[in-house]
């Protein structure tokens, strides 16, 4: 069920329990501000997410709220996992889902990397 982003923080969301390492991932990378690890459920060859390591339940909170500190950290990291996994030369697609109508189902602020194919339109026509 996608979820409201604007409630509050839960810290019992999947995405804190991993980052506590409470429940496994597969991770592919992990500095200071950002984790990152494949998706469960890939929709493409190459499916990983990448998380701040802060109490974000999306891109809203987190662009009015987060530090310049953590933002920098956090963007930097995600360009940093589409480099190490090989996805910049063939190009690759960047997704945030926010909220019902963006249809985000875990409140912890995630972007999508997709990549491995040709991933055609953006969004079912
Ligand atoms: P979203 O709809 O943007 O909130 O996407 C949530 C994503 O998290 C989906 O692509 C799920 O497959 C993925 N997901 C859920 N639980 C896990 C988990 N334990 N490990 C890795 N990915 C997960």
């Amino acid at each position: 069920m996608p979820i409201d982003a604007t409630l509050p923080y839960d810290d019992q969301n999947v995405f804190a329990k991993i980052l506590r390492g409470e429940i496994p991932s597969k991770k592919v990378y992990e500095d200071d501000w950002a984790f990152a690890f494949h998706d469960i459920n890939p929709q493409a060859p190459v499916h990983i997410l990448v998380i701040p390591k802060g109490a974000w339940v999306s891109w809203d909170d987190f662009s009015e709220r987060a530090s310049a500190e953590e933002i920098a950290g956090f963007v930097r990291a995600v360009g940093q996992v589409a480099r190490d996994n090989g996805l910049v030369v063939p190009g690759f697609r960047l997704l945030a889902n926010i909220g019902p109508h963006g249809h985000q189902e875990v409140p912890h602020l995630h972007v999508h990397l997709f990549g491995g194919r040709p991933l055609g339109a953006m969004l079912a026509r």
